[in-house]
């Protein structure tokens, strides 16, 4: 069973905006993970207000680009041996390919179904992505 209060080796992803825990599981895919994953909602953080967390047991491979294209406010705790080894806090990826697709019927990624659709950071400030080919917003 899966210390919910502990684990030995895996992941602790932290400060989640309260109510998108689901769509964090969702997009790293846990639903294929074979180690044991625990999701806390509403817990109570003093920062937020309320927060969810994501627990994994085994170090999976996880894409913390796409983590923080989603959530910057999120953190990821590296578990070993029952002890936090590194601390990661997310900023937003310069570049994000595979996880979006762009709107603009013109774009050559609408035509050209082989092209992987990467959409550049714009305005770090405001959280805007452009796509690579058209610079349409994401
Ligand atoms: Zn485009």
């Amino acid at each position: 069973m899966l210390n919910i209060s502990g684990i030995e080796e895996g992941y602790v992803i932290d400060h989640i905006r309260a109510g998108s825990c689901m769509k964090i599981y969702d997009a790293l895919n846990l639903d294929k993970c074979e180690g044991e994953v625990a999701i806390i909602k509403n817990a109570k953080s003093g920062k937020l207000g309320k927060k969810d967390i994501i627990k994994i047991e085994g170090l999976v491979p996880l894409d913390l680009e796409l983590l923080g294209f989603l959530d910057d406010n999120i953190t990821v705790d590296i578990i070993k041996n029952n002890k936090i080894i590194e601390k990661k806090s997310l900023s937003l990826p310069d570049k994000i390919t595979g996880v979006a697709v762009c709107r603009n019927p013109r774009c050559i990624t609408s035509i050209e179904q082989g092209l992987k659709q990467t959409f550049i950071l714009s305005d770090r400030k405001r959280h805007i992505y452009r796509c690579m080919y058209c610079e349409e917003r994401l």
